[in-house]
């Protein structure tokens, strides 16, 4: 099999995500499958729909739109504020988009009215995390005037916390989302479809919740790729955590010195590290590297250390055991990895049922 890959178990995502679905459903929580993590692969987005996802989210009008050339039909939702110069393409091919600016919406609106459909939009607002969002105390003055925008429907609110610095959705923040939802309903007189509340930051406080809450909406990826929540990296109970694994061969094994020899500069990187000198190493180098995936986010096996990485090399160490040329080796991927290593043109996408 082509290497480096990844394998991409099809049985095991759609697991997840049908699990999530259906503890969050009780819940009153509707999940929509973000897909940027897969660039929209249509055998995954397949099994995110038999999965029972009625809408698909990503952050990518491209990604987007190779999901509608692959014949996807389901409601898309745009989920990174559009780009002015995007506006038209994202009313071709998103049904809604989150959004946080004027210029942005009367844009759809232009666009939308132009081609003679209707643009649903999804209010972001700022709670705390610093990332996109319209500040509360401006909130009712912008939907103020979006409101009447021709072809623009106002779908709902939403937020988004955790991706910046961390911060946690919270009992306070959702409670805080909730009562903005209340407020906008009363005082436009409108009902908001949609309140969404997150991403995969927000299952400990979802699946835990007993309060009664207006937050019926999460947008989800990590979860159900990786079977974990954001903020404590836990695994999520009853969820594959090795959906996704992924595999690189060893193309050099040699016992060699754990010390370099001559006048040590700046590395390719403009790296310079402290070295010890440990006497002979057991070391490997993989053929996989900085340009295919965040290496800090690898996960190698059980004795593999991984000691250092270039463009297209990834150096590991083993104590009680050496790897041999050809040998592949299997890591484990957190979201960053992941992330990159779907995106990469040189790893093969090995996906499979079972
Ligand atoms: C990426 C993204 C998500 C999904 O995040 P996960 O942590 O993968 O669940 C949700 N909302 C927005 C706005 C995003 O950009």
């Amino acid at each position: 099999m082509s290497n480096p890959r990844l394998e991409i178990n099809c049985a095991k995502i759609h697991h997840n995500a049908h699990i999530l679905f259906s503890r969050l459903g009780k819940k009153n929580i509707s999940v929509t499958p973000v897909t940027k993590v897969c660039l929209g692969h249509p055998e995954i987005v397949q099994t995110l729909i038999n999965a029972g996802a009625d809408m698909i989210a990503d952050s990518r009008i491209e990604n987007i739109e190779s999901m509608r050339h692959s014949g996807v039909t389901v409601p898309m939702m745009l989920i990174r504020s559009p780009m002015l110069s995007q506006a038209s393409r994202v009313v071709q091919s998103c049904d809604i988009s989150l959004n946080t600016e004027l210029a942005a919406i009367k844009q759809l609106s232009k666009a939308a009215s132009s081609s003679g459909r209707v643009h649903g939009v999804v209010i972001m607002i700022e709670l705390g995390d610093l990332r996109e969002g319209v500040m509360q105390d401006n909130l009712e003055d912008f939907i103020s005037q979006i409101i009447y925008l021709p072809n623009i429907v106002l779908k709902g609110i939403g937020t988004n916390l955790t991706c910046r610095y961390g911060v946690d959705p919270d009992n306070d923040k959702m409670s805080n989302l909730s009562d903005l939802a209340d407020e906008i309903e009363r005082k436009f007189g409108i009902t908001l479809d949609i309140v969404s509340g997150g991403n995969s930051a927000n299952l400990n406080w979802a699946l835990n919740n007993k309060k009664k809450t207006r937050i019926n909406h999460l947008r989800l990826g990590e979860a159900i790729f990786l079977g974990c929540e954001t903020l404590y990296q836990q695994t999520i109970d009853g969820l594959f955590t090795d959906a996704i694994t992924l595999i690189a061969e060893v193309i050099e094994s040699k016992e060699k010195p754990s010390l370099p020899w001559g006048n040590l500069c700046l590395n390719a990187f403009g790296e310079q590290q402290k070295i010890l000198d440990r006497g002979n190493v057991s070391q490997a180098i993989l053929a996989i590297g900085r340009q295919d995936v965040s290496i800090l986010g690898l996960k190698p096996p059980i004795g593999v250390n991984i000691v250092a990485s270039t463009s297209d090399h990834l150096i590991v160490e083993t104590s009680d055991f050496s790897l041999t040329v050809g040998q592949e080796v299997r890591f484990q991927l957190n979201y960053s990895a992941l992330l990159s290593s779907m995106s990469s043109p040189f790893i093969h996408k090995h996906l499979f049922e079972n």
